[in-house]
């Protein structure tokens, strides 16, 4: 039986623009890394000090609207979920990502121009055994309504559930099993979005201060959809929460076997379902893949043509 193993990139890719709550610009190089190095940020504008920040569920600091990783020496990087969510959809285990500011940058407020980056060189195969996380018994968080849940499964499935009062989001539900490069079909090219409501209330805090409507982010006005040129999919704002699940899971330390819940949950809820999960004993346990367990992770099977293109809005 042939066994997974680990993967890295084929070659090295860059992107640069501004973060989406900084505001301030940044040039990210994702760089091949061998087997064992799993994903690790390195900070090369601070010249100091340990600047590494591996993509570690602990080293999350709680913020409500993205997700910041924090090393031991207090160095950070903020909003790491889209590109975590591109490198676990193609099955790249191991990278090395030097980032020249504070914020990775929002590109077009998802994963697909990093899945675009990624997959036109493609990964390359490290002799080494994948090793997965395997949920062995039901984990629940809950908090102000909100509930993220992971139950065993032989596979990553992610379930999400969303209920606005916008009338232009409303109620929206789906589930997708990760398997055959449905991440990048399906997920990765819908966008961050928000309320009009909240965006005044974000810029006074000094968030979303990066935000272009229309063309980083979809903006909900009631029954209105403020971005001009539309949504990719009618249910764009349920995928893209199942995009930054999906990132925020990567933060595990390799691929997750097990069913993900999320009613309303968003970046900290996932990550104190992560919490939850390692402090619980006998909840989980790493495995090293086997052929069959190979077959069922995000990335396997993914092909050019099913990566979504540029621009395409639908709906
Ligand atoms: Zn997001």
């Amino acid at each position: 039986m042939r066994r997974k193993v680990q993967n890295t990139l084929k070659a090295s890719v860059a992107f640069e623009g501004p973060g989406l709550h900084s505001g301030q610009p940044a040039r990210m190089v994702l760089i091949p890394a061998p087997a064992g190095h799993g994903i690790v940020f390195k900070r090369t504008d601070i010249a100091l000090g340990n600047t590494r920040i591996p993509a570690r569920w602990d080293l999350v600091e709680r913020s409500p609207l993205c997700t910041r990783l924090v090393n031991t020496s207090g160095v950070s990087v903020s909003t790491v979920e889209h590109i975590m969510a591109a490198l676990a959809g193609c099955g790249v285990h191991n990278a090395l990502i030097e980032i020249d500011g504070p914020e990775v940058p929002i590109v077009d407020g998802s994963s697909a121009p990093f899945v675009r980056g990624i997959m036109q060189y493609g990964v390359h195969r490290l002799g080494v055994p994948a090793t997965a996380y395997e949920v062995l018994k039901p984990v629940t968080v809950e908090k102000d309504g909100a509930r993220a849940t992971l139950l065993p499964s032989d596979r990553l499935t992610i379930e999400f559930h969303i209920d606005f009062a916008e009338a232009a989001i409303g109620r929206q539900s789906k589930v997708l099993d990760m398997r055959n490069g449905s991440f990048a079909r399906e997920l990765c090219d819908s966008r961050t979005f928000c309320r009009q409501a909240d965006v005044e209330a974000m810029q006074a805090n000094g968030l979303a201060l990066g935000g272009v409507p229309g063309e980083n982010a979809v903006v909900f006005d009631g029954e209105r959809v403020v971005s001009g040129a539309g949504l990719r999919h009618s249910d764009e704002p349920v995928r893209h929460k199942m995009l930054d699940a999906l990132g925020d899971l990567a933060l595990a330390g390799g691929p997750i076997l097990g069913r993900y819940v999320g009613e309303r949950a968003g970046h900290a809820l996932t990550n104190t379902l992560l919490r939850a999960l390692f402090a619980e004993p006998g909840a989980v346990r790493a495995v090293a893949c086997d052929a069959a367990m190979s077959a069922r992770l995000p990335g396997q099977g993914l092909i050019w043509s099913e990566i979504p293109a540029e621009q395409r809005c639908v709906a």
